[in-house]
């Protein structure tokens, strides 16, 4: 009998211990996703609950603000559970406005998430809470377009000034699905151009050589909290006919360029005929050239470092082929390839010196693939300038250069037919047409006068 009692006191004894430890079984495993930092006009909650098999008595999604709470979505078991389809974790997505929390206001707020799941067979529940800080703003950002008459041509540049407000938000200008940083009009250093307000800002862009002449275009200002505003600006565009050439391609001029280009790149790997390999060069390749310059407009200086003057015209040249010329390449009597050719090939005479356009800073001096020996010149706010197939390059990543300062020697290096120049302008990363960076007048209505319009002078 004492033996009985004694065994019933070590099980009550062992039961209330299992209690007592079921009790301290850790909580349901709680992950906030989403938002990360900031909360806008809308924004969406996104949480991730995990326990085993799914079982949860009850959870909770509440906004936190100034001390009163906001509810945004909770589930109660009555008596059941709440499942999750059998996976153990269970994901809960909200989406709210400013009407389901009628004192939101911009500044500090968190999101607190609860959850319970049953232990020892549903006899006990375990709890565990996480919360998550955010900001929130409320206030639109706006953008208005300061600068008139603007005129796009087909695969051309173009610049807005305008108003983006509060000063700090991300702005610029969209064209179709391609996007154009904006730079503190501050950084518009010239004559007659004085802009200190913070909030004035100025875009270059361009509309490539292929996008549509009517696609959208207007500036845009976003803020981290998903908060947009948008800003149309007069405009006309005008398409432009783009040139047709066929380039035929024989055995001497692929067993020249190929092995040599090949060399200076591990980018692409052609196996094959000299022929095959050269398609890889001047499709692949020419892409992931094309990717690579596009780089370098992350690097632009936010301050126009050319001031205003127009860029050297590489007069004295013999114009081989002009922007966007659309190229047939012809191998063995057959048409083998298809590229636009985006830049202009100017010849002069063979190892003629090659100057900058205009005052700028050296981003790359080495080989770049089809580009052969190339260097390409920030002069800020995103315009860029580009030269390629050089034979001797006189200048390193880092040098201030003025305008006409020489960079290196004309040669053939790269896809090269002979020993020519291959120019272009660069507008964030895009090649744009550099005939209106030669135009004195162009640079003059189109840059200059809408500064000095901003600046009041
Ligand atoms: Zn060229």
């Amino acid at each position: 009998m004492r033996y009985l009692l004694g065994l019933i006191l070590i099980l009550a004894l062992a039961a209330g211990g299992v209690f007592l430890y079921a009790g301290r079984l850790p909580g349901p495993s709680i992950q906030i996703t989403k938002p990360t930092k900031y909360v806008g006009q809308s924004a969406t909650v996104e949480v991730a609950i995990t326990a085993p098999g799914g079982k949860l008595s009850d959870y909770s999604i509440v906004f936190e603000q100034n001390g009163k709470q906001t509810t945004l979505a909770s589930m109660t078991a009555a008596g059941g559970n709440v499942k999750a389809d059998g996976a153990d974790t269970m994901r809960i997505t909200r989406t709210f406005t400013r009407n389901d929390i009628p004192d939101l206001k911009t500044g500090p707020a968190r999101i607190v998430v609860m959850a319970t799941r049953p232990v020892l067979y549903e006899l006990r529940k375990t709890t565990s809470t996480a919360s998550h800080d955010v900001q929130v703003r409320l206030e639109r950002p706006q953008v208005a377009v300061l600068s008139t008459k603007h005129y796009v041509n087909l695969g051309g540049s173009e610049m807005v000034v305008y108003r983006a407000t509060p000063a700090d938000v991300e702005s610029g200008v969209q064209v179709g699905d391609l996007t154009y940083p904006g730079y503190p009009a501050s950084g518009a250093k010239m004559e007659g151009v004085h802009i200190t307000d913070p909030t004035i800002k100025v875009a270059f862009f361009a509309l490539r050589y292929d996008q549509d002449v009517n696609t959208p275009m207007f500036a845009y200002a976003r803020d981290e909290a998903g908060n947009s505003a948008r800003g149309d600006f007069d405009r006309m565009t005008f398409p432009k006919p783009f040139k047709k050439s066929r380039i035929p391609l024989d055995d001497k001029f692929l067993d020249r360029v190929v092995p040599a280009i090949l060399e200076t790149t591990n980018e692409v790997n052609p196996q094959g005929s000299n022929i095959e390999k050269f398609l890889v060069l001047n499709g692949e390749l020419r892409r992931k050239n094309a990717e690579k310059i596009a780089s370098y407009a992350k690097q632009s200086s936010p301050e126009i470092l050319w001031g205003g003057v127009v860029f050297h015209p590489f007069t004295n040249t013999a114009v081989e082929a002009a922007f966007a010329d659309q190229r047939t390449y012809v191998y063995d009597g057959k048409d083998v390839d298809r590229q636009t050719h985006l830049g202009f090939d100017l010849a002069r005479v063979v190892n003629s010196p090659i100057v900058a356009a205009n005052r700028g800073k050296v981003v790359h001096a080495s080989p770049l693939g089809i580009y052969g020996n190339c260097v390409i010149l920030d002069h800020g706010m995103g315009v860029q300038s580009l030269y390629g197939h050089l034979s001797y390059i006189a200048v390193k990543v880092g040098d201030t250069v003025e305008k006409e300062q020489e960079l290196g020697k004309s040669g053939m290096t790269g896809l090269a037919g002979g020993d020519h120049l291959h120019f272009t302008m660069l507008v964030n990363g895009q090649m744009v047409n550099p005939v209106e960076w030669w135009d004195a007048h162009w640079i003059q209505d189109r840059i200059i006068r809408k500064l000095r319009e901003a600046s009041g002078s």
